[in-house]
């Protein structure tokens, strides 16, 4: 018997996903904006961070959803862009 499939009720509350990485330097917790879901790949990758360095971050496959209102330090389409 088939799952009944949810509605698409929430797909207008699409506000990207977040990836938590450390930045050294600072010793802060900052946190990338990514669009597109980033779970089919999570090779490292290198980010230009706020602080002037470039980190090298593991993705990890329990990335979350962004909520509405949350800050984000850096913003891009997709990890691709960063490898
Ligand atoms: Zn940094």
């Amino acid at each position: 018997m088939p799952q009944p499939r949810r509605t698409k009720r929430t797909e207008r509350e699409d506000y990207g996903w977040v990836i938590s990485f450390g930045c050294k330097p600072t010793g802060q917790l900052r946190r990338l904006k990514v669009d597109t879901d980033p779970a089919p790949d999570t090779s490292p990758i290198e980010v230009p961070c706020v602080c002037g360095e470039t980190h090298r971050v593991t993705v990890s496959p329990y990335r979350r959803r962004r909520s509405a209102d949350e800050a984000f330090d850096l913003e891009v389409g997709s990890l691709d862009e960063l490898r």
